[in-house]
């Protein structure tokens, strides 16, 4: 017998679920223990199935695994967390994507990452009636970069490490900081950032979710946000997130329909 258990239990949120071979489905999920994990759903596309129920995307279930050769499969499964108003909302869904999307990217597989489990379990809890999606968006952008080991540093200019001063300042990804306007306004690669848009990053960043979901933001100060994180991540992660472009369709669609 190999060291490698043969059977084992997890605890696990799906990110992801791709058709695989005739009938069966391949689950990218997040676990407290085992990090990323790829997982086979046998049957999971047959009507019948019983186990096709438990495998819906952004639930969190309790799944028995048996190790396999190549890919470990889902033996028994069973829904601790439905999130169902996720299901039912498509801007929900959107932004469910986009949290799912974003712990994929920032993770590799099998690398244990407990935090960034129960933030994405909370952050799916809160999405389920949270007012402001975009607001909970940036708030889980700057605690997952936290976690993964991305965080910005808001507070102090990167270069001169001088306090930040009230006006135009410069996020900078790639010196992971803000940096102040005398030493960043020649730097490429940065984008300018208003004072009071920093302070709201700072008062996200530091606050947990209760007292942060009571801020009120205006329209183009959420653009601005918005703006900003998309720079910052993207320069990390080297490629484009494909929910990003959904929720701009969904909410262009919703702005339309309000006419
Ligand atoms: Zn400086």
């Amino acid at each position: 017998m190999s060291s490698r258990e043969r059977v084992y239990r997890v605890e696990a949120i799906v990110l992801r679920r791709v058709d695989f071979g005739e009938a069966d489905r391949l689950l990218t999920v997040f676990t407290p223990d085992r990090g990323k994990l790829r997982l086979i759903a046998k049957g999971a596309r047959k009507p019948s199935s019983r186990k096709s129920g438990h495998v819906e995307l952004f639930t969190h279930d309790q799944f028995l695994v048996a190790a396999g050769r190549e890919l470990d499969i889902i033996v028994q499964a069973e829904t601790v967390e439905a999130f169902l108003p996720l299901r039912e909302d498509l801007l929900r869904t959107s932004h469910a994507y986009y949290l799912a999307e974003l712990a994929d990217a920032f993770t590799a597989e099998r690398d244990e990452n407990r935090p960034l489990f129960h933030l994405l379990k909370d952050a799916l809890g809160w999405l389920c009636t949270a007012d402001d999606l975009a607001l909970l968006a940036r708030y889980y952008e700057l605690h997952l970069l936290g976690i993964v080991g991305f965080q910005p540093q808001l507070f102090l200019c990167g270069n001169c490490k001088k306090e930040l001063s009230a006006g135009t300042n410069y996020l900078a990804p790639g010196e992971g900081s803000v940096l102040c306007q005398r030493c960043g306004a020649d730097q490429t690669g940065t984008v300018r950032i208003s004072a009071n848009a920093l302070k709201v990053l700072q008062f996200l960043q530091i606050h947990d979710w209760g007292t942060c979901r009571l801020l009120r933001l205006n329209t183009p100060m959420h653009a601005e946000m918005e703006r900003a994180m998309q720079h910052y991540l993207l320069y990390h992660l080297e490629r484009k997130l494909k929910s990003v472009d959904l929720i701009h369709r969904l909410r262009r669609q919703l702005e339309m329909n309000q006419r």
